[in-house]
């Protein structure tokens, strides 16, 4: 495993950090225990330090201070969790979530602690009126906190204010060869590195979109570059990734033990600077190639669902972009599945009310009702919209009379 240090901590981070929320099961909220205990294993053996969930990821920090436990591995890895700060509404709520967060992972302390999903600095500065630093301070002093920090999806010019509005140890941004110019985006990772902080990237896959859902153009382009060492799309992603010097670790959300072994080799291989010439014209084609197939920037994360009409958004935006990415039938038959059009109460994106529940919580900022109204249009034109509505219609009926 290639390690890089922590330059606030002095850690050494494995390269590979395992992003624990997209555990088989997560879009249900029950992460499968057994897969778990597997994917965790595989990763400690093959050297990975860093484990990463959170509070809202459903199931999940209870899995992993299982596993962790199961295994006697707490003191061999740097843990990571994240504080719901939307959910503070006075200072008392620091002190239950958190206690509430060490019970579930079974241990005294968190080695990387963040304030989770911030998209402003506003929401930063609300939870400093209830008196966030001091708490910090104290947890710190007291080692219930080891290093603090804060994962963005913010804009580029708010970063920076975030990056000085306290005295981080680290930061978690969503980066990618997608995504250089989105977000904090390159930009913010030289500004954090500057400033002496930890850089870790999550998404740097985009939740799949840079690996199998990758057009099917730029899937040939890596292909006919024919490199040696990158055999695969996620190689590419990932090794464009750490070829910057600045980056710390890089959190992958590895859903099998085979997924932990691709992600080693290339950790392996790809040192800063490891992109030549040749391979950095061939991200260069892919990323003309994503950019155009790139409708909606969903990254499956989840955060918006439950909708209370049902509708499966990640799903739906995924059937979306594969229609651009993999031609229009592919994305029908997607969206088919994703809306459960065979069911007698299918959940078609024309069942959205607009309450806006979702939206709040997007962490990529998407318009999602606007967006799902693309979404219908494109998928389920004309008369086939018609027939599904009424097919939907008559089942949400038939549904409420039992
Ligand atoms: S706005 Fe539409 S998609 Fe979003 S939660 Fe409400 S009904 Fe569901
Ligand atoms: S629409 Fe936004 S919140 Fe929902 S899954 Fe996609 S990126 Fe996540």
């Amino acid at each position: 495993m290639q390690y890089r240090i922590d330059p606030k901590s002095g850690n050494k981070v494995s390269a590979l950090g395992l992003g624990c929320m997209r555990f088989p099961g997560y879009q249900v909220g029950r992460p499968d225990v057994a897969s778990a205990r597997r994917i965790i294993s595989r990763a400690l053996e093959r050297g990975v330090n860093y484990l990463d969930t959170a509070y809202l990821y459903p199931g999940n920090e209870e899995v992993v201070g299982a596993v962790l436990d199961e295994l006697g591995a707490r003191e061999s890895v740097f843990l990571a969790t994240k504080l719901p700060h939307a959910s503070c509404k006075r200072a008392e709520d620091f002190d239950r979530f958190f206690d509430e967060q060490l019970r579930r992972l079974r241990t005294d302390h968190i080695d990387y602690y963040l304030i989770h999903n911030v998209t402003s600095p506003s929401q930063w500065e609300r939870v400093c009126a209830l008196g966030i630093e001091d708490w910090i301070a104290r947890q710190k002093r007291s080692g219930r906190i080891r290093q603090i920090g804060f994962s963005f999806h913010g804009s580029a010019g708010d970063f920076p204010v975030m990056l000085d509005a306290f005295a981080w140890d680290f930061c978690q941004v969503q980066y990618n060869y997608a995504n250089e110019y989105y977000q904090a985006g390159t930009a913010g990772v030289l500004s954090a590195a500057e400033r002496g902080l930890a850089v870790f990237v999550m998404e740097p896959l985009l939740g799949g979109r840079l690996a199998g859902k990758l057009p099917t153009e730029a899937f040939k382009v890596f292909e006919q570059a024919g490199d040696a060492e990158l055999k695969s799309p996620v190689d590419w992603a990932l090794a464009w990734v750490w070829s910057h010097p600045q980056i710390t670790m890089l959190l992958s959300g590895m859903a099998a033990p085979e997924q932990v072994d691709q992600n080693v080799r290339v950790a392996n291989l790809a040192n800063p600077g490891c992109m030549d010439e040749k391979r950095m014209r061939a991200i260069a084609r892919v990323q003309k190639i994503f950019e155009a197939a790139n409708r909606v920037p969903c990254t499956g994360c989840n955060y918006c669902m439950p909708c209370p009409r049902g509708i499966n958004i990640p799903g739906c935006f995924s059937a979306y972009n594969a229609s651009f990415a993999h031609g229009w039938f592919t994305g029908v038959q997607q969206y088919f599945t994703a809306s459960a059009i065979r069911t007698s109460a299918p959940k078609l994106v024309s069942n959205c009310v607009h309450c806006g529940a979702c939206t709040r919580h997007c962490p990529q900022g998407i318009d999602i009702p606007a967006r799902l109204q693309d979404v219908g249009r494109r998928l389920t034109p004309g008369p086939v919209g018609a027939v599904l509505k009424a097919m939907a219609s008559k089942g949400n009926a038939d549904k409420g009379n039992r």
